[in-house]
Parts: structure tokens; sequence; C-alpha cells
């Protein structure tokens, strides 16, 4: 039997960037092989996201997109997954017809399930139970790194116990279930024994891994255990919640060779009274403890944050304790965005919700705070000596490679063409908005 050919389209974080190359490995049992373009496809997965109201929009013009494509091409099959599928379920089906199957976050094993039903009986698939499985990757093939093939993310927990109340995550992934300990280093293990070099370790809140279900280990011993496996030369993270933010887990960065300078801790509002509201059950007081004390155990980690603007009843004062804390904390890049409502989420029922001009103004200054401020950390590292781990060719000019520092930025670089997975020494020659240039030391 020929090949058949798949799109998918992967919508919001690294989460789904993780199920996404799971469901590719899936789907390539049943003789499924990746293009890159929609119009080729026999089968389009969208996987998608719905924390904010622009991915979710994102998704509903692919879907009309889709629509068009399908008249075109009657026997092409399109199925929807992550978390817009989780929160609509059956909704996506009886709204848009040309939309064969919804599958949930817990229920990705079942894809090749819902695609034998399709194509024996015709019949339209729909697999949410968000309760019926610990864990959904339990019995998937082990997720190769299709994008990079040094790089690769590995999921070690799943849902989120925390409900901040903006977030809808706890209630389309589910409760916080984490991954058993041998499950995740089989998982590295394989991976490393292929040839990847540094793995992301991922969740909502990696740093309460095992507190709420058994996972064997806790997040320091695991990353211990990470630590030691051949092959592997460097460990990250992301999400952490500065609750969980242990001192042993602070520490670590100071005491663990493969654990990279780097952490991404959300930060959300500079605002105690916001910061209420959201019910992220720390102050700014507690935050900036838990940055002195990362910088003191290892100096030169570098930081990034999550902002939220015009959150329901975010006055100027609030929106200036945001930029204080951006001002204090000296953050080395945040991702920010305008508050939106989450259906079921807490925060839709505050009243007080900021007019859109406020917020997006407020997006707009605190966006130029922190690009004067990333621009500044940036020059700051020219002239000095960094470690690099290549990662292929440069997107802005394939003459040259690029890699990142173990503090997470990019850097481009002349010379012969590297392997990927090489480490070298570079000195910084120049800080651009996003990125660096190197020299190799010689
Ligand atoms: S910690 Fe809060 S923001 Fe993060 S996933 Fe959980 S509920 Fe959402």
């Amino acid at each position: 039997m020929p090949p058949k050919k798949l799109y998918i389209k992967t919508f919001g974080c690294q989460m789904n960037v993780y199920d996404s190359e799971r469901i590719a490995h899936l789907l390539a049992a049943k003789n499924y092989h990746l293009v890159e373009n929609p119009s080729e496809a026999d089968l389009v997965f969208l996987n998608t996201c719905s924390v904010r109201e622009k991915p979710e929009q994102k998704v509903y013009s692919a879907l009309g997109r889709l629509r068009v494509l399908k008249k075109k091409k009657s026997k092409m099959i399109i199925g929807i997954g992550g978390c817009l599928a989780q929160q609509e379920g059956e909704a996506l089906l009886q709204r848009f017809p040309h939309v064969d199957f919804v599958v949930g976050t817990k229920e990705i094993s079942r894809i090749a399930e819902l695609l034998n039903d399709l194509e024996a009986f015709g019949k339209r698939g729909l697999a949410v139970n968000l309760n019926g499985r610990l864990d959904p990757y339990a019995t998937l093939p082990f997720s190769l790194p299709s994008s990079s093939t040094v790089v690769a993310f590995v999921s070690i927990m799943q849902g989120c116990d925390n409900f901040c109340s903006f977030c809808i995550v706890p209630y389309v992934r589910g409760r916080e279930v984490s991954r058993a300990s041998q499950e995740i280093l089989k998982e590295i293990q394989s991976l490393a024994s292929q040839g990847v070099k540094e793995v992301t370790l991922l969740g909502q809140n990696v740093n309460s891994y095992g507190q709420t279900s058994p996972g064997d280990l806790d997040f320091v011993e695991l990353l211990k255990a990470v630590q030691e496996i051949a092959g592997i030369e460097r460990i990250r993270f992301t999400t952490s919640h500065p609750q969980d933010l242990s001192t042993p887990l602070i520490k670590a960065f100071g005491k663990f060779p493969k654990l990279c300078e780097h952490i991404h801790l959300p930060l959300q509002s500079g605002s105690a009274r916001i910061l209420q509201r959201m019910n992220r059950s720390y102050s700014p007081g507690f935050y900036l403890e838990k940055i002195r004390d990362l910088r003191q155990s290892c100096p030169g980690i570098s930081v990034t944050t999550d902002m939220i603007v015009g959150f329901p009843g975010e006055e100027e004062e609030d929106f200036h304790a945001s930029m204080e804390m951006i001002e204090k904390v000296q953050f080395d890049d945040l991702f920010s965005f305008k508050y939106s409502d989450r259906p079921g989420t807490r925060a839709t029922l505050f009243n007080e919700k900021v007019p859109e001009g406020i917020a997006q103004r407020r997006l707009v200054e605190l966006q130029a705070l922190q690009r004067k401020i990333t621009w500044k950390r940036n020059k700051a590292w020219e002239g000095k000596d960094v470690e690099v781990l290549v990662e292929g060719r440069s997107k802005a000019n394939p003459e040259e490679n690029m890699g990142r520092t173990r503090t997470n930025h990019i850097v481009n670089f002349p010379g012969k063409t590297l392997a990927s997975g090489s480490i070298v020494q570079l000195r910084i020659q120049k800080a651009y908005a996003h990125s660096l240039r190197g020299e190799e030391i010689l």
C-alpha cells in the first residue's frame, strides 16, 4: 500500500508540540507520513489550544479553510485534538460537518481506533473522556524528535490543580497527574540512544512533580536521575509555579552540571491585589525572594516570564506595579498577553472588565519596556564566551550554523557546517533583539 499523507498543525504550547510528535509516531504505524502542506494530505490533524482567545480563533479560521479544501478533496480526513477539542467536544462535530473525529487531551492513544471506525463504518468519532487514562502516553510509541534530532520534549505530568482564576488548563487537561518516573527515564534513555542531547521536561507545573500523585521520585530526584543518563548533555524544564520553587530545586541549578541556567517562572502580574484575584498564591515580594535565591545559587541564570495585562479589575496602579516588577527583576525576556475570558473559569464572572483599548495600550507599554531590557541584557553578552549546542542551520542565513546557549539564547555563527548535536565554544560578537551572533573560539 502506498504511504498515506499526514499534515499536523500544532497550535499553542510545547505540550502540544510534544503531543503532535507522539501522534505522528502513532500514525506512522498506520502508514501515515508527514507532509508540509494540508492540500497534499489524506489526513489533516489540528492539535488545538484554547488557553487564550487568539489561538482559539486561529483554529476556527483553519477549520474554515479546511472546509473549502475538503470540497475539492472529499476523501480527506479531518481530526481535531488538544484543548479546544476537549473543551468543545461534540459541539465541534455538530458545528463543523466536515470534521471526522474529535479527540480529547487524555485520549490521543485512541486516534488509531477512531480512524479504523471511520474507515470501516464511516463513523465520525468522539473520544473526550478526561478521567479515563492516568497516563495518556503509556501505550504510545516513544516520541522520536521529528523537528530536530538533538533536542526533544518529554512530558512528565499532565493537568494542573492550581485553578488560577483565568486559566482553562485544569478543565481541559484535567487534575494534576505525574507520569511514573521509570516511564519517563525509559523514554529519555531511548531518546539519548537515538542521538538526543537535550531534553526539556514538560508539564503545566513541573516543579510539583510527584506531589499529588504517585511519581516515585520527587522533581529534584527526577532531575538527578535524568542527569545520570549517558548521552544527555543538557536538561531544561518548563513551566514552573513560584509557589513550588523549592530550595532544593533552586540549589540544583548550581549543583547539577547538566541542568541549564534558565528558568521560565510565570509572574502574571506585579500587583499583590491582582495576584490574589488570579488565585496565584504568592506576593510580588515572595517572587522577588525566589529570584534573589536563584541568582545567588546560580549567578547569570536567565529568567523569563509570562505576564497578563487587562485582568478584570486591573487599575492603572496595578499595571504600574507590573511595570515596576519588570524593572526590578530585569527578565531576559517575557511573553505577554491581553486577558481574555475563558469559558468556565472563575475570572469570567468578575465584572470589572478592562476595556479593550486600555488593555491594548498597557500591552504595548509593557512590551516596549521589556524590549529595552532584553536589548540591554543581550548587549551584555557581547565579548563573553559561551557554550553552544548546535541545532542545525540558521533560519536567517542557511550558510551559517545555529545553536543555543545554556541560558537559552539563540546564537548564529559562521564557519564550516557543524553536525547537529556538536557542542562548541563561541565568543559573542554582536547582540540583536532576538538572537546573538558569535564566532568559534579556535
Ligand atoms: S498553574 Fe495556573 S496558569 Fe498554570 S496551568 Fe495551572 S491553573 Fe493554569
